[in-house]
């Protein structure tokens, strides 16, 4: 049985008429595609192809294009609902299509909110309907490589992937791990520092440009052979004097600095992905319990207390994961408050650690038959315990974070 209930039922969570209807599209499509399809990709790493086909088909490569550029104009919390229910069925999917979309949700909705001279704001507006023109016209995919193995992708330093400014447009030089989607996107939407005069490399210089895939000087490097999430294909990307001209600028010069430090939920985006794993590691439980998983016999394994104890376990998990991540995206704008921002962290921790915690007791309540890679378990399991690596926000920046939150006001220092 392949679960079809919503994740968040329209009525008791008020979901709005475009919540409903994207979230049962994605519902729809992962139900009946990306589910099966989704034991292929992880046994080959390879990158789910067909899938971004059917996202392209239904509009979903331009869910959060503005719509008076041709797209579905969904806001942050419309997205993250539509994209859980990916995750729900393909973890990887719903990963990867979290860099694409990043790309649009930046440039599009956030960018609105952050300031910009009158210049910059005209500027952005034509050259955000190139970039959303090949996505909601030309299907085209666009992927976010920001890490480099250093400190800059938990925020702590610039990046040393550089760009410098030439006649024209932009020369970058460095280098990028676990570029998601490397090989198959169409576009890199690179996070780089601006190479200022005096040499020096700064947070606040940090450009974000879109390099095509068949850019000079670009190569994808490295294997992919990972425990999970293996169809995000996140290998590494060389940039040896890659020139893009200056409409590939995703912001204008600052803005991405700006948004980094006034709308942190951009680096939320990352939990649909294990919002849905945990539904689906609770689903499969319950189906399994129930003797009702395709493949096996229908033998029923409910009537055992200690059955029954651990699901209850892993519903009252799942219900305080899905209450507090609902409540954290619904935080979601420019400026937030302390409280708010001390939520998102403790949501990113939650949902990135509990989809773990319930995939690992699925597999213990259900048994060693439901270990093997024929079922769908064994790679939830593999696949969440990928979320609470993700920077910048990995479960240990997030516990630091909220930690010396907790304990200290804005400047305070104990010297
Ligand atoms: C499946 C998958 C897909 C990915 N896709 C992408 C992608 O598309 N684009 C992309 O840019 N990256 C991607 N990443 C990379 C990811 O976001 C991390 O950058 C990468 O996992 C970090 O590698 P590391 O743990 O070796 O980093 P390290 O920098 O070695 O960090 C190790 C750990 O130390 C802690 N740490 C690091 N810095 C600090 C700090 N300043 N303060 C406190 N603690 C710190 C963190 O908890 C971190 O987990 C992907 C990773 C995975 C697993």
């Amino acid at each position: 049985m392949i679960p079809h209930e919503p994740m968040f039922d329209p009525q008791t969570f008020e979901l709005t008429p475009q919540q409903v209807e994207l979230t049962n599209l994605c519902r729809e499509l992962g139900r009946t595609r990306f589910h099966e399809r989704a034991f292929r990709y992880d046994r080959e790493a390879s990158f789910p192809t067909e899938n971004y086909q059917d996202l392209f088909a239904h509009g979903l490569l331009g869910i959060c294009v503005p719509q008076r550029y041709g797209g579905l104009g969904a806001d942050y919390p419309t997205y993250m609902l539509a994209a859980a229910e990916i995750g729900r069925y393909c973890g990887a999917t719903a990963l990867t299509f979290n860099m694409h979309v990043c790309s649009c949700l930046w440039t599009g909705a956030l960018a609105d909110d952050l300031d910009m001279t009158p210049e910059q704001r005209a500027e952005h507006e034509r050259r955000r309907a190139i970039h959303y023109e090949r996505i909601v016209r030309h299907g085209r995919i666009y992927a976010q490589p920001f890490s480099e193995g250093g400190p800059a992708a938990a925020g702590a330093a610039a990046f040393q992937t550089t760009a410098r400014k030439v006649p024209g447009g932009w020369i970058i030089n460095g280098r990028k791990i676990f570029a998601s989607l490397a090989g198959h996107a169409d576009y890199y939407g690179v996070l780089c520092t601006e190479l200022k005069e005096d040499g020096e490399l700064r947070r606040r210089d940090t450009l974000y440009l879109a390099v095509p895939k068949d850019a000079a000087g670009l190569r994808v490097v490295g294997d992919w052979d990972p425990l999970g999430m293996r169809g995000t294909v996140s290998r590494n990307l060389l940039f040896d004097e890659v020139f893009v001209s200056d409409d590939e600028q995703l912001m204008p010069q600052g803005v991405y600095h700006q948004a980094a430090t006034r709308w942190p939920h951009m680096f939320m985006t990352l939990t649909p992905a294990y919002m849905g794993l945990a539904q689906a590691a609770y689903d499969f439980t319950i189906a399994y319990l129930r003797g009702e998983v395709p493949g096996m016999p229908p033998v029923k394994r409910r009537m055992y207390p200690t059955k029954q104890l651990a699901v209850a376990q892993m519903k009252v998990m799942l219900e305080q994961t899905k209450a507090l991540w609902f409540r954290a995206i619904h935080d979601a704008r420019i400026d937030p408050g302390k409280d708010a921002l001390m939520r998102a962290w403790a949501a990113q921790y939650t949902v990135m650690e509990n989809a773990n915690e319930i995939a690992q007791l699925a597999i213990r309540t259900c048994g060693g038959q439901a270990m093997l890679e024929s079922f769908h378990l064994a790679r939830i399991y593999r696949d969440s315990r990928c979320g609470s690596l993700m920077l910048p926000w990995t479960a240990e920046i997030c516990l630091d974070r909220l930690g010396r939150a907790a304990l200290y006001d804005e400047g305070e220092r104990d010297d």
